[in-house]
């Protein structure tokens, strides 16, 4: 059994972490620079929002690598530093955990497999095996592939992970809008195909993040239940986005966000942390209220 499982197994419950992109924009990232490079530029900073979520309470806290596969990467013009960012983007978040677990944060690609991109399914796990492959080396046992909308190019992450190492962890978000034929993604994926087909490529854990508010994850989490016994996963931002001053801000408070802990637990969600806007203050709110529910 991989960490988070048997953390899982161990109490019942577990709280993540909230938004690493918000933190690192309050430490003075800019839309140009490369988050990925801060892990070597500004480790100290990006230690710090990973000893921030430590601190309110995180069992499994993520790392600022989100963007950190090739084809990201090269259109910044870092393409011949994915294994220097990923390495210090773990080392970072390993060395400021305490006992939380560190999951190598993997977003999508920006490309698409066959027919509707140039990609084949081999190349793209390939450049997920690279990125992935750094942080194993630099001593995670968990990955998260989150954002995700293409079913086929997050399968070829999970296949990338399971192949280098198949005790390690896999946990697999996907970003849903509501439609008239239920929870999509962009791609036109929902949780049942999610279900059938990450379950296949060897996912240890599924859900949502980004995208939706608690309220709309809690009809989520209840669109997997469905389907699925698996551990679900789900970060929710901090509430619907407002245009404030020319500028996206997410502005549910932690108590509101907290509030709605137990119906999303109640509704199948066993991993419960933040996505865009979620501060170290709404983590801290939320593993409140699920000690409040563990209690009660
Ligand atoms: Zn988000």
């Amino acid at each position: 059994m991989g960490v988070i499982l048997g953390a899982l197994e161990a109490k019942g419950l577990l709280v993540s972490d909230g938004a690493w992109g918000t933190m690192l924009q309050a430490k003075g990232m800019t839309s140009d620079d490369c988050p990925e490079e801060w892990n070597l530029s500004h480790a100290e900073d990006v230690q710090a929002v990973a000893s921030a979520y430590a601190e309110a309470g995180s069992d499994i806290i993520l790392t600022n690598t989100f963007g950190g596969s090739l084809l990201k990467l090269a259109k910044m013009g870092h393409g011949e530093k994915v294994v220097d960012y990923n390495r210090a983007g773990a080392a970072n978040s390993l060395a400021a955990a305490g006992d939380a677990i560190v999951a190598g944060s993997v977003g999508p690609t920006g490309e698409f497999i066959e027919p509707l991109g140039e990609m084949t399914a081999a190349e793209m796990e390939a450049v997920f095996s690279e990125q992935i492959g750094a942080m194993l080396d630099a001593g995670l046992r968990a990955i998260c592939v989150e954002t995700m909308s293409a079913i086929e190019e997050a399968a070829c992450a999970v296949r990338a992970a399971k192949h280098l190492d198949a005790t390690v962890d896999v946990i697999t978000t996907f970003t849903f809008n509501a439609s008239p034929k239920g929870f999509k993604t962009m791609m036109g994926v929902g949780p049942e195909q999610v279900v059938a087909t990450m379950g296949e490529a060897g996912a240890d854990v599924l859900g949502s993040n980004c995208g939706n508010g608690i309220e709309q994850m809690v009809d989520i989490a209840k669109a997997f239940r469905e389907h699925t016994d698996m551990p679900l996963l789900i970060h929710a931002n901090a509430g619907v986005p407002e245009l404030i001053g020319g500028k996206t801000v997410f502005r549910q408070s932690p108590e509101d966000m907290a509030a709605r802990v137990g119906e999303l637990v109640a509704a199948g969600a066993n991993i419960v942390g933040g996505c865009c806007g979620t501060t170290p203050m709404h983590i801290s709110a939320m593993k409140a209220a699920i000690a409040d529910l563990e209690n009660s």
